[in-house]
C-alpha cells in the first residue's frame, strides 16, 4: 500500500478484512518486497511530489513496467495515467488513458452511484466519488470496466494495472479489493511457474 498521503489506512483495513497481507510502502526498500501495490485516493499533486522526494518514482515505474500489479483509486488513478492535463509533475504514466482531475466541478464535489462493473458478479457496486477524476481516451490495450449512466469511464484496466475514479475502500463492499487481490495472486503464481 503506497502510504505517502491519502486514505491508505482504509485500504489496509479493507485488505486485512478479506485476509490479505498488507504493508505500508514509503521507501524503495519497502517497494522492492511487495507483490502488488495500491495507490490511494488523496491529492495527486501532493503524492506526485512525495514520490519524487522519497525517490520512489523511478523504482515504481520500473516495477510497474516489469509487470507488478497495481490499482489506483481516485488520486492513485490520476498518478497511473499517461496523460493528465494540469498535473504539475509528470504522472507515473503506465496506463494508456487521459485522466481529467476534478471532472465533476464544485456542485458535484462528491456523490454516489450504482455501477455495473464488467466481470464482477453479485450485482451493481455502490461507488463513492470524491472530487473524482474521469478517464478518457483509453488506448487499444485498455479495457473499460465501468461507466456512469452518461457514458463517462470511471474504471478500467490495462494488463495488471487497474484504475477506479471512485473509492471502494470507503464502503463495506469488498468485491473490488477481492478482484485486485486475485489479480495479484495470479501474478505471483505466474512468476512462480516461470521461475
Ligand atoms: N481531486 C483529487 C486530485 O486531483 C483526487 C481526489 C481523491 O483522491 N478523492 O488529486
Amino acid at each position: 500500500m503506497l502510504a505517502l498521503q491519502g486514505d491508505f489506512r482504509e485500504h489496509i483495513d479493507a485488505l486485512r478484512a478479506i485476509g490479505a497481507t498488507a504493508s505500508e510502502v514509503r521507501t524503495a526498500e519497502q517497494l522492492a518486497v511487495v507483490d502488488a501495490l495500491i495507490l490511494p485516493g488523496g491529492e495527486s499533486t501532493t503524492i506526485a511530489r512525495l514520490l519524487l522526494a522519497f525517490e520512489l518514482m523511478e523504482p515504481l515505474r520500473a516495477r510497474l513496467r516489469a509487470g507488478m500489479p497495481a490499482w489506483g483509486t481516485c488520486a492513485g488513478a490520476i498518478l497511473l495515467a499517461r496523460r493528465v492535463p494540469g498535473l504539475d509533475r509528470p504522472p507515473i504514466g503506465v496506463l494508456d488513458v487521459t485522466v481529467d482531475r476534478n471532472a465533476f466541478g464544485r456542485q458535484l464535489d462528491s456523490f454516489e452511484a450504482e455501477l455495473a462493473v464488467a466481470g464482477m458478479a453479485g450485482g451493481p457496486l455502490r461507488a463513492v466519488f470524491i472530487r473524482a477524476p474521469v478517464i478518457r481516451e483509453p488506448g487499444p490495450g485498455v479495457t473499460v470496466l465501468a461507466r456512469l449512466d452518461d457514458g463517462r469511464i470511471v474504471a478500467c484496466r490495462e494488463g495488471r494495472v487497474l484504475a477506479t475514479s471512485f473509492h471502494p475502500e470507503l464502503t463495506d463492499d469488498r468485491r473490488m479489493h477481492e478482484a485486485f487481490v486475485a489479480l495479484a495472486r495470479d501474478a505471483v503464481a505466474a512468476r512462480g511457474s516461470a521461475a
